[in-house]
């Protein structure tokens, strides 16, 4: 896990060296950007500029400015170290007792500008809510400012294929991990993200994207996405925070196609390894290999029926649905805390972890969906879907969608994709 998340930190580790006084100004930005957002539209112009100077070292610049990434076991004097603190400088600054070193945490970016001998004349990062926190000298003492953040959001849109697994295709589109999250949870009643990919099937989104002076702070809501599965073509409209056809159908369904959830490690395995071990036929259940430790959840909402040990399934979770239906979920390593006889779960929550508990020759997590206790192929099971764009409000919601419509037939054309 640790090797396979470590790349974008890497990336982002890369120092970025600046000179203030040669910034350059922020363009002017249409409505819908189809600029890759990552590296941000400015820092390619930044880097040119500190080999520029590089190269003619008449005046050496006043300050700089440094980007870095607080990561998993930093410590923040190792973080003011690589922003080009001084040592003595820092350590004033760690026993400054600032609200900002307290905020540190693993993801968190901070900027800092610092002169030539070490000494810093500003910080700042961007804090939970949008708070920009900011930390100025005023002679050999330090104050910390905290505003909200001047975020401007942009909405971008990409589109990409599927080689290996979806991760793989969002990474090589230029498209957030947030993103692609949205887009398993956004089509997980209908396509398994696990089981269901096929090599060339594509994607379309338009999405949200937050940015603070010109960088990419992070990735917002998706607006709108199509997502084309062995020929199949599913279309989502962001309605009030839920997903919608362009017809008004609702795309949450009863129940979710997957019970793993979908993470670039768990995404990464499947595609390695084909999921399913047995005939479905001959063993009454789906089998999915994942890692140990690899989430799962709830298919739908229910109750609890069953927590606990039993034979073969070793911890095994057995949920009671709406009307006849029930899931199990065995192999488990561990199950959640949360998750007792009789509670009520939710469509998606975690019930545990994947192990080998049971009789299992390796780490998967054994699935069965029952109607009425009888065993069913899960995937050939007709499932209804929640409710639709009320009859009253569809016409205004077809006219609200039309034009995420023609930015998803423009994508699906590749008319945009040829502007970038
Ligand atoms: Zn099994």
């Amino acid at each position: 896990m640790a090797l396979l998340k470590s790349l974008p930190q890497v990336r982002a580790r890369l120092l970025r060296v600046v000179v203030l006084a040669a910034l350059p100004l922020t363009g002017v930005f249409a409505a819908i950007s189809t600029a890759p957002d990552t590296p941000p539209p400015g820092s390619a112009l930044m880097e040119n500029l500190a080999v520029d100077v590089g190269r003619s070292l008449v005046t050496p610049p006043a300050s700089y400015i440094r980007e870095e990434r607080y990561q998993r076991a930093d410590t923040p004097s190792g973080l003011l170290f690589r922003l080009g603190l001084a040592e003595g400088e820092a350590r004033r600054l760690l026993h400054s007792n600032l609200p900002l070193m307290r905020a540190l945490r693993p993801g968190l970016t901070v900027t800092a500008e610092v002169d030539a001998e070490g000494r810093l004349l500003r910080l700042s990062h961007l804090g939970l809510r949008d708070a920009l926190v900011t930390v100025t000298r005023h002679g050999e003492a330090f104050r910390s400012v905290e505003e909200r953040a001047p975020l401007e959001t942009r909405v971008m849109l990409r589109s990409g294929s599927i080689r290996s697994s979806l991760f793989a295709a969002t990474d090589a589109a230029n498209v957030p991990d947030g993103v692609a999250m949205q887009l398993a949870d956004i089509f997980g009643s209908d396509i398994d993200f696990h089981r269901d990919l096929r090599r060339n099937d594509r994607f379309s989104v338009v999405y949200e994207m937050s940015y603070l002076e010109g960088r990419t702070v992070r990735s917002g809501r998706v607006l709108a996405a199509e997502f084309v599965n062995n020929g199949r073509v599913y279309r989502a409209i962001n309605h009030g925070g839920s997903y919608y056809t362009p017809e008004g159908r609702n795309l949450r369904k009863a129940f979710l196609r997957s019970p793993l959830e979908f993470s670039r490690i768990s995404s990464g395995f499947a595609t390695r390894m084909h999921p399913i071990l047995r005939e479905w036929r001959a063993h009454r259940g789906v089998d999915y290999a994942a890692p140990v430790g690899t989430r799962v959840r709830a298919t739908g909402d229910g109750v609890v029926e069953f927590a606990g040990r039993q034979g073969g399934y070793g911890n095994v979770v057995i949920i009671r649905h709406h009307g006849q239906y029930s899931t199990l979920y065995g192999h488990l390593k561990g199950i959640a805390k949360a998750v007792r006889k009789d509670g009520r779960i939710a469509q998606g929550e975690a019930i545990g972890s994947v192990g080998q508990t049971g009789w299992a020759t390796g780490p998967h997590l054994h699935y069965e969906f029952r109607v009425a206790g009888v065993q069913r192929n899960p995937l050939t099971v007709a499932l209804p879907a929640a409710q639709p764009v009320a009859t009253h409000a569809l016409a205004a919601y077809q006219r609200d969608a039309a034009p995420l419509v023609v930015q998803l037939d423009l994508l699906a054309n590749g008319v945009l994709a040829a502007l970038e």
